[in-house]
């Protein structure tokens, strides 16, 4: 996936975690701190103490949306926490758990590079193992049923943190890539409209009337295709300007959109109807909408301007390449331009 992905997704997950995780670590900490105090293990309610000082400051961070200092403070300050709790209260009490937490952590972490993580995951099992290795009985014994609800509490609120985090992390991926879907989708929607008449462009019409043509030659439906062309539509931009020509050209756009079909935006003022009827109904069908055409006016600048179309109708009773069904559309709309215009032409059926 490319940054912009890695990007939002890091936003989404920094904006939801780094808050709450601030808070957590900040009540823990202080409950640690009065813990230590009334069982009087001085470096501890002292440690503790600063690092309830240190998640106050932290605040500033989280609002700063300073995340780099953020996760850099939080892996030293839970580390550092976790070696000398674990050294002075022994392993039984289950402090170096939180190592392993981070270890798990630094791998959701956004914006930091994968050598970054290695590094950091790396330093964290090493010094895990250290203490694995060098560690036992601390040097405070803590009361046995303290020593078992601290090593409870560690293990449990480490496996809570590792699975909330999969899970803000889940569900982040999931956003990110609802956003991605609807843009896209979005992108395709301008990608395949012409933006003058809001129809389909001839590139995405070609596509999409290929597609109508395979389902009417697989389902043994008659279809046919029409080409027609604005008549004499040059005179409108040269009389009037350019504005007054695209206007006539959404003018007739609108009303072609009234048929039962697919309407693409063919070229300047031509445009290519696909229609799936039987051959009397589409011719009738065409002609109605000529004459609908021919019927409306468009208001310009005071003057009612009068808008005619010629079109050459191709019909089929089974599939045939789209290229072949234009050329002869194409063939009687030249036919009917040559005829007089403002007409609808076509031959037999095939
Ligand atoms: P005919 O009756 O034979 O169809 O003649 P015509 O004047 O319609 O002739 P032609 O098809 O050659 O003219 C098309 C003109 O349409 C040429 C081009 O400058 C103009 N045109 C193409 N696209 C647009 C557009 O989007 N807006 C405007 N205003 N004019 C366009
Ligand atoms: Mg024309
Ligand atoms: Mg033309």
């Amino acid at each position: 996936m490319g940054t912009t992905y890695d990007a939002r997704r890091g936003t989404l997950y920094n904006e939801r975690i780094t808050f709450f995780g601030n808070v957590i670590a900040w009540f823990v900490h202080l409950l640690f701190c009065l813990l230590f105090w009334q069982l009087d293990v001085t470096s501890l309610f002292i440690s503790n103490g600063v690092s309830v000082l240190y998640y106050t400051i932290s605040f500033y961070f989280v609002h700063k949306q300073w995340y780099g200092i953020f996760f850099t403070g939080l892996f030293i300050e839970v580390v550092y926490n976790a070696i000398i709790s674990t050294i002075i209260l022994g392993w039984d009490v289950n402090m170096h758990y939180f190592i392993l937490m981070m270890a798990y952590g630094v791998f959701f972490m956004p914006s930091v590079t994968e050598r970054q993580r290695i590094l950091t995951t790396t330093l964290a099992m090493l010094i895990y193992s250290i203490l694995f290795i060098y560690v036992s009985d601390g040097i405070v014994a803590l009361p046995q049923h303290i020593e078992q609800t601290l090593g409870l509490f560690c293990i449990l609120s480490t496996v809570m943190m590792i699975a909330g985090l999969s899970f803000i992390f889940e569900k982040a991926v999931v956003e990110v890539t609802d956003e991605l879907e609807l843009s896209n989708e979005r992108l395709q929607r301008l990608a395949s409209t012409d933006g003058l008449t809001g129809l389909l462009n001839r590139k995405a019409g070609h596509e999409r009337v290929s597609e109508a043509i395979e389902q009417a030659g697989r389902d043994g439906d008659p279809y046919a295709l029409v080409l027609c062309d604005i008549d004499r539509f040059k005179s409108f931009n040269e009389t009037y300007g350019h504005d007054c020509g695209d206007r006539v050209i959404q003018q007739v756009a609108a009303t072609l959109s009234s048929i039962d079909g697919i309407v693409v935006r063919w070229g300047g003022e031509e445009f290519l109807l696909f229609i799936s009827e039987q051959s009397e109904d589409v011719y009738a069908s065409v002609e109605q909408l000529r004459r609908q055409i021919e019927a409306t006016y468009l208001e310009y600048e005071g003057e009612r301007l009068h808008v005619t179309m010629t079109f050459g109708l191709a019909v089929r009773m089974q599939e045939d390449a789209l290229e072949e069904i234009v050329k002869e559309a194409d063939h009687y709309l030249r036919e009917g331009k040559r005829n007089g215009k403002n007409q609808v032409r076509t031959g037999g059926v095939r």
